[in-house]
């Protein structure tokens, strides 16, 4: 069942800004000038007649917007199931399909007495068009804010829109059946092509103003979105087109007739103007929303069970030294006569290992806690150096080249110095990793550089095999990992902690072959 929050991204039930309310009055008060102008006689001495392709163009523009406006409806409906939508969305499926033959048989636009019925079928689907529209706007108005148990549409959404459609077209089709094989017996409200009778204003003009006037009102009262402001806006086109159609010229082709057919095509292109950029705007709303709630996920998951497998993931590589030295003290303990300086140094080596695991330990703690991180002055190339040193075994054990080229006009930058280094870690072991897997010659590289807006840039190159451009968006997510043994995690960690530092991180190929890191604008103290 659908939720009011859904409601909330539905045209049909935005509430319209103030600018929009602005521009309804605006279009209302230049209809009401050009109204109050006719109706002064300022045009009375202004006789267009027949204009030829005027009721072509019309009429094309009409039935394409009522169709499109249909559509986009019936496509909202879908989405709230409600039966408000469904009567307004038939409303112009009923415009748009007895638009046809009014224009078939409107004299002037197909052949000179139009090319279906007789004078008075025109003014007969005139007057179908205006009542069918009023009364749907009606149903349209009263059925919105009904109890939610009649609110909604329960069947199935092509049911609706079959039923929806089925009426309408029947509807269309029998009225067009009786304004024209029926002529002969509809009173005359018409004399000519051209001359509205006295009959006219009984028959046509007073049953259209009136049950216009109650949509108006209908509407007005219970007026809450946009949709309904802009109905409001068609209806008042409605109530003034058979007054302006009789009143002071009752011809066609009049200037007011011109007038009406030019307020109804403008105030119908504003409704599927306001219905596209609406339905942009939201589709923006909707993906701005979805983006958010991954990134949330994202956050989620990295508090979540990402918080052991981080640790994991950092405290592996000084355990591994530690075991690495541990197994060295021993050999040296066990040589038929001791190295005991050796073994001392291991024991040093096992304890400033001890220490470092317990700082990363304590690292991951802030990544997740933003406000008490370390900050201190630090220098970067320092830094890279340190960390070269830290992972010298690896290096050497692998055979690969190391080329470092450091600017030394760098600027001290402030930061959390653990942390800092686990990303170097972290990219220089994935650099390693990556160059295991092939062939060649091995050339980490690791550059720093300082920009001439001031930001500093770190680089680590590698001659692996590179990353996929598939893959290239996704190695920052958390668990994307492609190693047999990886857990995924390493990336996703280092940008959080540089995105926590204000700096950027990112990924790109290396030439001829490989991947490079970067990352930049890590706040400088001296910039
Ligand atoms: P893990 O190392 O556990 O897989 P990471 O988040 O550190 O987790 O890396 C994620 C993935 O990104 C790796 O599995 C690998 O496919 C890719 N990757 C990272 N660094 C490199 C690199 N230098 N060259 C090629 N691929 C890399």
């Amino acid at each position: 069942m659908i939720t009011p929050e859904e409601d909330y991204y539905v045209l049909s039930s935005l509430s319209p800004s103030p600018v929009q309310k602005r521009l309804a009055l605006f279009v209302v008060l230049s209809i009401l000038a050009v109204y109050v102008s006719i109706v002064s006689g300022l045009t009375a001495n202004f006789h267009p007649g027949a204009v030829g392709p005027f009721t072509p163009i019309y009429s094309t523009a009409m039935i394409v917007n009522e169709l499109i406006t249909a559509i986009l409806l019936f496509a909202q409906f879908s989405i709230l199931r409600s039966r408000a939508t469904l009567m307004i969305a038939s409303g112009y499926l009923f415009n748009a399909l007895i638009l046809i033959p009014w224009f078939l048989a409107v004299p002037g636009a197909f052949a000179p007495d139009g090319m279906i019925g007789g004078y008075q079928s025109t003014s007969a689907l005139y007057l179908f068009w205006h009542l069918g529209f009023a009364l749907l706007t009606i149903a349209y108005a009263l059925s919105k804010d009904a109890a939610p148990s009649r609110r909604y549409w329960l069947g199935t959404v092509r049911e609706a829109i079959t039923y929806s459609v089925a009426l309408t077209v029947t509807a269309v089709s029998a009225l067009t059946f009786l304004s024209i094989a029926g002529e002969p017996l509809l009173p005359v409200v018409i004399s000519g092509a051209r001359n509205l009778t006295s009959l006219w204003v009984w028959f046509v003009g007073a049953p259209v103003v009136l049950t216009s006037m109650a949509a108006l009102v209908v509407l007005w009262v219970r007026r809450r979105s946009l949709l309904d402001l802009w109905l409001v806006v068609i209806m008042v086109t409605y109530v003034i087109d058979p007054i302006l159609a009789y009143y002071p010229d009752p011809r066609r082709f009049s200037v007011g007739w011109y007038a009406v057919r030019t307020f109804g095509l403008f105030a119908g292109g504003v409704v599927l103007i306001v219905l596209l950029y609406e339905t942009s705007a939201l589709y923006a709303q909707l993906v701005g929303a979805v983006r958010a709630q991954r990134r949330e996920r994202e956050a989620r998951l990295m508090t979540g069970d990402a918080v052991a497998a981080t640790i994991a993931h950092e405290v592996k590589q000084p355990l591994s030294g530690m075991i690495t030295s541990a197994d060295a003290g021993l050999r040296f303990l066990n040589h038929p006569v001791p190295d005991l300086q050796e073994a001392k140094t291991a024991f040093r080596q096992i304890i400033a290992g001890g220490h470092r695991a317990a700082a990363v330990i304590e690292g991951i703690r802030t990544i997740f806690k933003k406000e008490d991180r370390m900050s201190a002055s630090l220098d970067l190339n320092d830094l890279v150096r340190e960390t070269l040193a830290l992972v010298r075994e690896g290096l050497a054990k692998h055979r690969i080249l190391v080329e470092a080229e450091l600017d030394e006009r760098l600027p001290q930058i402030t930061g959390d110095r653990i942390q800092l280094q686990q990303v170097l870690v972290n990219l220089i072991t994935n650099a390693i990793d990556s160059m295991t897997t092939v062939e060649g010659a091995r050339v980490l590289s690791v550059r720093s550089e300082i920009h001439d807006d001031g930001n500093v840039m770190i680089s680590v190159a590698d001659t692996g095999r590179g990353i996929g451009p598939q893959d290239i968006d996704r190695i920052f997510n958390p668990l994307f990992t492609t190693k047999p043994d990886g857990m995924g995690m390493g990336l996703s960690i280092c940008r959080s902690i540089i995105e926590a530092h204000d700096g950027r991180l990112w990924a790109a190929p290396n030439t001829p072959r490989g991947a490079i890191f970067h990352f930049s604008s890590i706040r400088s103290v001296s910039a």
